[in-house]
């Protein structure tokens, strides 16, 4: 019964024309959509319309809501799932999305040295997804990223790859996959490409490597790693498949897209007629 009413309400959430206002604020603020194909572009604005309208927003610091953040955000979140087989799930473990203006300061209280005391201080954060709770988002960097214009990171599809990350449970940086023998090979390169991060990272702190492609912040730990990667992935495919070749093909396998070969045919198309989006490289 509850998937009936569901699928109405989905049915009644896509039957209208797209609003054109709505189609300004997707090409204006998510670069990755000039590089779809005409079927990729009307899946994904059935899929953020459905989005939008089954999260509660909640706009924090002061940030009124406005269709452009809801719908910017919805895009992106979307953008991810686009090939997943369970791409219907809409993300169905995060039910609140909270906005920010801009980076925000938390008060967090870590362990501070070995024998265990805890210490309370603050930082800047762009985002934060919870286990099991809400996405926390900066809008002025969720636009940044979504436009390309924040050095190939962008804070929504990181946060939105720690919920796919997420999905069985754990965040230690390995989605739902498909087959035994896929979970192997994920494991096997991505293992190996954190190592070769960690590493290029002692050369590039003595200035010895240039671009490394990945925010050095996926450093941290395996599940910022594959947070770090999928922005990668997205915002700069071309440069990923190139410097992490075995990283590239198991996102593509694992998302089922292929963004670099988007970027690639999208500039042949636009080569001879209009000036063409940056992509980074
Ligand atoms: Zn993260």
């Amino acid at each position: 019964m509850f998937d009936f009413f569901k699928k109405r309400r989905r049915e009644g959430v896509t039957r209208e024309p797209f609003p054109d206002a709505w189609l300004g604020y997707v090409r204006g603020n998510v670069s990755h959509f000039a590089v779809l194909s005409e079927a990729e572009r009307a899946q994904l604005l059935d899929d953020l319309r459905i989005f939008r309208a089954e999260k509660s927003w909640e706009g924090a610091g002061g940030l009124t809501l406005t269709d452009e953040i809801t719908v910017t955000i919805s895009t992106l979140a979307c953008l991810l799932t686009l090939g997943l087989p369970e791409r219907d799930d809409y993300f169905r473990g995060v039910s609140t999305i909270i906005v920010y203006p801009a980076g925000y300061r938390v008060t967090e209280t870590r362990l501070a040295n070995p024998v265990g005391v805890l210490e309370t201080g603050h930082s800047w954060r762009l985002g934060e997804a919870w286990r099991g709770g809400p996405v926390i988002l900066s809008w002025a960097d969720a636009r940044a990223g979504g436009r390309g214009t924040a050095e190939g990171s962008n804070v929504v599809l990181h946060e939105f790859a720690h919920k796919l990350d997420m999905e069985d449970g754990n965040a230690e940086g390995t989605p739902v996959l498909y087959s035994d023998a896929q979970y192997d090979e994920w494991h096997r390169v991505m293992s190996r490409a954190y190592d070769r991060l960690r590493g290029r990272l002692w050369w590039k702190y003595r200035g010895m490597d240039g671009d490394l492609v990945l925010d050095p912040y996926g450093a941290t730990d395996a599940a910022e790693f594959f947070a770090v990667a999928t922005e990668a992935f997205f915002e700069r495919p071309r440069a990923l498949r190139r410097r992490w070749r075995d990283l590239y093909a198991v996102l593509k396998d694992y998302y089922r897209q292929d963004p670099a070969a988007r970027v690639i045919g999208y500039l042949r198309r636009m080569h001879h007629s209009e000036r063409p989006h940056w992509f980074g490289e």
